[in-house]
């Protein structure tokens, strides 16, 4: 089953990936395919960039191309919910290629333009509605689309759903769809949080996960420099000078520290946009365009705007702040070496992210090389005041290649708010950052103990309700 023949698909839509260079299917392709077009449910575990978009906008075509299923106004056959516009976006514009060759149309709707357009696209009929939560509300209320014909339901990132706070939107927009409609979810990371959702929403779902491919990490040369905070932006236009450096994701914590960098380095002659929650619907598209085109060199984003944005060609990934979660390390330099190119991650760190070096080597399970060659060095950062916290008596601090950090208690203060404490577990995170995305994260993950939010009660009532439908 190496091709997308093997996987069962009709020829329109083998012909429109073939169209596309995709040669092999992906390995969440091949585990996802196959059962979504047999009908059942699915949850998946894989991250941007595993080819997870096509695992489930392929099956959706050729089902409906199968059914014989012809545009129809305001009641789509298949909903796809998405976090973010730019990820709306993307997966609309995935449809339209892989939908080439075959008769199926797909609509986006999302927030932060007007909805008159939308409307007016969603009157000239669809198959598929790719939507974020709020504005998809926003029309059903209205009266604007239907969601009874719906027979495939996709929440793409669930897991930021949850942390952006669309619990209630999405259980709102879920109730409204029918029992026994095909569900999928697919997320990054599987939270219990999550967890509790899929179980409410999904009947005996395939489970599939993808962990991001190793060969995609080894194709990215990590190093990280050892800076005091005040002394980024500076280090920062130095490095630009490096003419290797084509086109740069750079990664801030907080909105307002992207838009402080973007300017930055536009006073200092390089050209930057920023992308963050805060911008206006047009203004995020056009920086992203330009990024695309190439008249922007570099691209300043925090981690939820940068979820789905999905550009060839990024040459180097720089990590202005740490990240205070190590997946969001991962998801961020795996948007360098795409497509088999060569990628650079450059990670600052400062005093107080110290802590947030130590868990992400950990959970990549290798040292990040240091580069000391720069001009604001800070010996001082390198060196930790602790030894990294032992893990279930395997000894050697969880870090493979160890020694290569000299182990000093004498070392300058940590002051920094994500250290570990002897359990093992992060303190003192809150407040790191200001309005830092991850934040919502740790609100996310509130919900672990036995209490039962709504949405989850919601979900486990319509769970229950599809099963009996299902069985009867
Ligand atoms: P996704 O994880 O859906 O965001 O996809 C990441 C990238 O992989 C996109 O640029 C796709 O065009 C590309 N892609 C998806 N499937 C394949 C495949 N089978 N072969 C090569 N590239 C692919």
């Amino acid at each position: 089953m190496s091709d997308f023949k093997g996987l069962g698909l009709i020829e329109p839509v083998q012909k429109a990936v073939a169209k596309e260079g995709y040669s092999t299917p992906t390995p969440i392709q091949v585990q996802s395919i196959p059962p979504l077009l047999k009908g059942r449910d699915l949850l998946g575990v894989a991250q941007t960039g595993t080819g997870k978009t096509a695992s489930f906008v392929l099956p959706i075509l050729h089902r409906l191309v199968e059914a014989n299923i012809l545009p129809s106004r305001k009641a789509p056959r298949a909903l796809i919910l998405a976090p973010t516009r730019e990820l709306a976006l993307q997966i609309q514009e995935s449809i339209v290629c892989y939908a080439r060759f075959v008769d199926v149309r797909g609509v986006v709707v999302f927030g932060g333009v007007p909805i008159g357009k939308q409307i007016k696209a969603l009157n000239a009929g669809a198959q598929i509605v790719v939507a974020t939560p709020g504005r998809l509300l926003d029309l059903m209320n209205q009266g604007k689309i239907r969601l009874d014909k719906v027979e495939t339901f996709v929440l793409d990132e669930a897991d930021r759903m949850l942390d952006m706070g669309f619990v209630h939107d999405v259980k709102k927009i879920s109730a409204e769809i029918p029992a026994k409609c095909q569900t999928v979810l697919f997320s990054a990371t599987m939270p219990a949080t999550v967890k509790k959702l899929a179980d409410g929403l999904l009947i005996k779902p395939v489970e599939v996960e993808v962990t991001p491919p190793a060969t995609t990490a080894e194709r990215i040369s990590q190093r990280v420099l050892f800076v005091p905070k005040q002394k980024k932006r500076t280090l920062l236009s130095e490095i630009m000078k490096n003419e290797d450096i084509t086109r740069v994701l750079v990664f801030t914590r907080t909105k307002h520290s992207a838009d402080r960098v973007a300017r930055h380095l536009e006073k200092s002659g390089v050209r930057s946009g920023a992308i963050h929650g805060d911008k206006a619907q047009n203004a995020r598209q056009r920086a992203l365009k330009g990024f695309r085109d190439g008249k922007l060199r570099v691209l300043v984003a925090t981690d939820i705007a940068a979820r789905g944005i999905d550009v060839d060609g990024v040459s180097h990934v720089i990590n202005f702040d740490l990240p205070n979660e190590p997946e969001s390390y991962v998801h961020r330099i795996g948007r360098t070496a795409r497509a088999g190119e060569k990628g650079e991650a450059i990670s600052f760190c400062d005093a107080q992210e110290r802590g947030y070096l130590r868990d992400i080597e950990k959970a990549i399970q290798q040292a990040v090389p240091i580069d000391e060659q720069h001009t604001f060095h800070a010996e001082a950062i390198a060196q930790p005041d602790e030894d990294p916290p032992k893990r279930g008596g395997g000894g050697g601090g969880g870090r493979k290649g160890g020694g290569r950090r000299p182990q000093t208690s004498q070392g300058e203060k940590h002051k920094g708010k994500g250290h570990r404490a002897k359990d093992g577990k992060r303190h003192g995170d809150k407040g790191h950052g200001g309005h830092g995305h991850s934040s919502g994260k740790g609100a996310g993950t509130k919900n672990h103990g036995s209490k039962k939010t709504n949405t989850q009660k919601a979900a486990a009532k319509r769970g229950a309700k599809r099963a009996a439908k299902r069985s009867s």
